[in-house]
């Protein structure tokens, strides 16, 4: 509340579908009431009266489906009301999604001719698209309207780039239980994370779909569990590289989830391709980008990876308090997935080029690694496999004394993470 500048307030008033879009100065915060009727940030309704605290370097967009009024206060840059939003589009896929749910959960316990059991199976859903049109934002929509169905989705993001379930350089899977906070985003309790250690899969495409197909084997399972999840099917966001060896990438994640529905953003000639490439049964749909969705340069790109890592740190608040502590070099083991690349005469007599990508290599600490982060594996011996085990979180290397045989890390509150394996990233991180 004190973070706020009240000599800026404003109020809007919204007819139907009207949407209003804003961004908050970077750094500030602005407080942001509904008044009166009923509005909805992505897919979340926002509470009557309630005052909502939106941070800096975020674009948003308040919609109504009916109409309402909204005072904003505090700095915002470029609030304006639109009219041209695609919603209705939007809303109507899911629709569509939600019906394939419908008969999902009517095939559970029915049999064929043959006596044998009907694939209750969900729709998987796979949002495709370049950067910055609008992916993250669909996926939330998407997921929203489907717990406030009743349904229990899951979130599975491959995006290594801009990653919202983990941090960048890593993939994450969320069951979704109720509707995204409209600050906070998704409930972070339960997820499952996986390192990958880069920012693109082009960096090493090998660990890259090894983690994919893990991570759906780890779907299907909760699904064969969980009858509800099964209906629900899946939410899955990509990567924005679509073109080349993104585009293959596509395909093969396409091809190992056994997408149902892809929905392509904004891109006329990835849809034609995709509809020329993938199998009929899939439902592949070109979508129009909201123009409410913010462009961002390579440099605001790398700045966005940084705010995700401190949000991750401090929180979306920045109510947590990270604390460092101390490791001694003897508790711990840390690992570099991928050796670089040698020539083959080099490489020891049986084995490939194939092989080095996914290939554990140890890491001596040194202050090499400062200020890198270093994902904490949940693996308890190194026998299981450490590349595809997932990790309870992330830590950052502050300081690295070689005499004492120390190093400090910082990590994220409240419980320090404890785990003796750890995997480097190529990220790196300043606070
Ligand atoms: P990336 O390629 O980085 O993964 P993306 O395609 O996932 O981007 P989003 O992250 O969904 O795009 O959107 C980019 C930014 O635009 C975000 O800050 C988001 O909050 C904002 N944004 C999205 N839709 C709207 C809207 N309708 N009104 C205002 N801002 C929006
Ligand atoms: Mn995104």
């Amino acid at each position: 509340e004190s973070l706020v500048d009240k000599t800026c307030k404003e109020d809007y008033a919204l007819h139907p579908e009207q949407e209003l879009r804003f961004e908050v100065e970077k750094g500030e915060y602005a407080k942001i009431q509904v008044l009166e009727g009923n509005a909805e940030l992505f897919g979340t309704e926002l509470i009557k009266q309630k005052p909502y605290f939106f941070n800096g370097g975020k674009g948003y967009g308040i919609f109504t489906w009916s109409s309402c009024k909204v005072r904003i206060t505090g700095k915002t840059e470029s609030a304006y009301i639109s009219k041209d939003t695609p919603m209705v589009q939007y809303l109507n896929v899911s629709f569509a999604i939600e019906g394939l749910r419908k008969k999902a959960e009517e095939r559970e316990d029915q049999v064929d001719n043959q006596g044998n059991p009907l694939d209750a199976r969900g729709p998987r859903v796979m949002v495709v698209g370049g950067t910055d049109v609008g992916k993250t934002t669909l996926c939330r929509l998407l997921l929203n309207y489907g717990v406030r169905l009743g349904r229990r989705p899951v979130f599975i993001d491959l995006d290594v780039g801009q990653q919202s379930i983990g941090i960048p350089g890593s993939i994450g899977a969320l069951m979704v239980e109720r509707p995204a906070d409209p600050v906070e985003g998704f409930d972070m309790k339960a997820p499952i994370v996986y390192h990958y250690g880069h920012t693109t899969p082009n960096a090493n495409f090998k660990l890259y779909s090894a983690l994919i197909t893990r991570i759906q084997d780890l779907y299907n399972n909760k699904c064969h569990y969980n009858q509800k999840v099964h209906h629900s099917g899946c939410v899955i966001n990509t990567c924005g590289w679509v073109n080349r060896k993104g585009y293959d990438t596509l395909l093969e994640t396409a091809k190992t989830f056994e997408a149902d529905v892809v929905l392509c953003l904004d891109a006329e000639r990835l849809y034609q391709d995709l509809v020329r490439d993938l199998p009929d049964f899939v439902n592949i749909m070109l979508l129009k980008k909201s123009p409410g969705v913010l462009t961002r340069s390579k440099e605001q790109r790398r700045e966005a990876r940084e705010a995700l890592i401190r949000e991750y740190y401090d929180g979306p608040r920045g109510q947590f308090f990270p604390h460092s502590f101390d490791v001694p070099f003897d508790n711990i083991d840390i690992f570099k997935i991928g050796t670089p690349s040698l020539p083959n005469s080099a490489l020891p007599i049986g084995t490939t080029m194939g092989d080095t990508e996914t290939k554990l290599m140890s890491v001596a600490p040194s202050t090499d690694i400062m200020n890198h982060i270093l994902a904490v594996s949940r693996a308890e011996t190194v026998e299981e496999e450490l590349t595809e085990t997932n990790v309870s979180g992330f830590v950052v290397v502050k300081a690295v004394d070689e005499e004492r045989r120390v190093m400090t890390v910082k990590s994220p509150a409240p419980h320090p993470l404890i785990g003796r394996y750890m995997l480097l990233s190529t990220l790196r991180y300043m606070d």
